[in-house]
Parts: structure tokens; sequence; C-alpha cells
């Protein structure tokens, strides 16, 4: 196997010495790579002339009760994935190399936004991607940065860091892959048994209710809100923690859909939390 592994900044920075008249994509991930990730892959390997791959499950971005201990960890597979997915290079960050320590300087993007959606129960998430994020962008100095929109918050958030901060970087949002079932391609869907999985379609269908409304020129957010909470109470299994319609850009709630808005939803099958969010307007 030739994909080389980095695990420190010091060593990715030599490798990347000879590359850095090239245009160079990043992808940030935390592992467990799935057809979601490989698209973000693809996507910058079309674009770059060298594509490096970061896995690092950040415990910075972790509250006290979520699943750091348990989120699934596969390097090797993942590993494979990349040099199959044509990626240059894999960095692999230990947590002492990424300098995560009491008095580490964070990153606080405006509080409006961090603080909305999965902000009410995750407090410090995005503080945590945030300062991770931006480390690793000054690491890899890349050209191009790719998310996914599945992660609609965090990628308004990196946005608007990147714009706030100049840090010379194109941010690329990438479309939500997804199982048949609509489902959201997720590592954590491994947690799900399969009538679990089955059940979290709920989830994607719900959102296209208020998708067929809004084709139809419903701009009404209640009236779109109303839509998706009919399908989401078809199955008593999904516990609902948020369903809230933003501004794209600014996250904050609108009363009616006059620009892009993101309709998105958290909530939880068997103890397992799910998000999913769709564009409207677009
Ligand atoms: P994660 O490993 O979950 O932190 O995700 C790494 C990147 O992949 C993030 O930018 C995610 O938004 C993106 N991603 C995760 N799942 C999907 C998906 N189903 N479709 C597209 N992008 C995804």
């Amino acid at each position: 196997m030739n994909l080389p592994v980095f695990t420190t900044p010091k060593e990715l920075d030599s490798y990347l010495q000879c590359h850095r008249s090239q245009s160079i994509g990043l992808v940030p991930t935390m592992g467990a790579l799935h057809l979601g990730h490989q698209s973000l892959f693809d996507r910058a390997r079309h674009e770059n002339a060298v594509v490096i791959v970061s896995i690092f499950v950040n415990p910075l971005q972790f509250g006290a009760n979520e699943d750091l201990d348990r989120y699934p960890r596969q390097l090797e597979l993942d590993r494979v994935i990349c040099e199959q997915a044509g990626v240059d290079a894999l960095f692999v960050p230990t947590v002492e190399s990424m300098g995560i320590k009491d008095l580490l300087t964070q990153v606080i993007a405006p509080l409006a936004m961090m603080s909305r959606l999965c902000g009410h129960t995750r407090t410090g998430h995005f503080q945590g991607v945030a300062t991770i994020v931006t480390k690793l962008l000054n690491i890899v100095r890349p050209e191009r940065a790719y998310f996914g929109e599945k992660d609609a918050q965090q990628l308004a958030i990196i946005r608007r860091i990147v714009a706030d901060l100049n840090i010379p970087v194109e941010i690329v949002g990438c479309p939500t892959v997804r199982a048949e079932s609509g489902l959201a391609l997720s590592s954590r869907n491994q947690y799900l048994s399969p009538i679990g999985r089955s059940q979290a379609a709920v989830i994607y269908r719900s959102l296209q209710q208020a998708q067929t409304l809004a084709a139809l020129q419903e701009i009404n957010a209640q009236k779109l809100l109303a839509a998706v909470t009919t399908e989401l109470d078809t199955v008593s299994e999904f516990q609902l923690e948020y369903l809230e319609l933003v501004d794209l850009d600014t996250l904050q709630p609108i009363d009616t859909v006059d620009k892009l808005a993101l309709l998105a939803i958290a909530g939880r099958i068997e103890g397992t939390r799910l998000i999913d969010n769709i564009i409207i307007g677009r």
C-alpha cells in the first residue's frame, strides 16, 4: 500500500513542501468513511492536483455525555477507501500533535450562529469544530476545503469564519449523499439496527413534504414546518430534538422563505442522534 499517512503537522508539512506550488484540496473528516465522504474526495480529486484527507476524531467537539469513546474507528479500512479514491496523502494527527490542552486558544464564531439548531444541546460543539478546522486550514494551507451540506450549520459557520478571518481558502459545499431509503449517510448510522434504519427514513421523507409544498410556491414557514411535523408524527419511535427553518447564511429563524433557507432536523432513533436538512428555494 502506497498511500502515505502522516501523524504530525510537521511530517505533513515536509511532504507538502514539494507540492506547495500545486493546488491542494483538503477534506477534513472524523473517519469511519462512507460514500458521503467519498463524494467529497471525488470532488476534491477533480478540482485539485493534490488531495489531502484528514481523519481526526476531535475531542473538543464532543460533549461530556457524547460518544467520543465509542465513535467508530477503522483506520485500515479508511486507508484503503482513500487509496481507491485516489487521495494523495492521509493526515491522521495524534491528539498530542494537535496541541489539545487546557490553554488552547479557541475560535469562536458569532454566538447567534453557534447557539441555534445543534447548538441548543451541543454546547461547545461548534467552538471545537471551528478551532480544529482553523488549525487544519493553517497546517495544510489548501486552496480549497470540502465540507458536506449534511452538516449545514457547520458549513455556514466555517464559511463565516473563513470570511471574517480572511483565511485564504475556498470553502466548497457538497450535496448530501443518501441511502436508497433517503436516510442521509452518516458514520453514526452504524449504531442503528435494521429496524432503526428504516424508521430513520422518516426524517428525509418529512423534509420532502416541505420541499413539495415549497415547489408549489408555499413560502409560509409555519405551513412548511407543519407539513414536516405531520409526517414525523407517523413514526412514534422518532424523538424530535429540533425542527427549524432558518436563513441559510445567518442561521436565524425566518417566517417567510424569500431567499435560500435551511430546513433542519435533529432527533433520536434507538438513542442515536441523527441530523438532516434540505435547502429550500434553490
Ligand atoms: P464527519 O466524518 O462526519 O465529520 O464528516 C466529514 C465531512 O463529510 C463533513 O464535511 C460532512 O458534512 C461530510 N459528510 C458526512 N456525511 C455526508 C453525507 N452523507 N453526504 C455528504 N457529505 C457528508
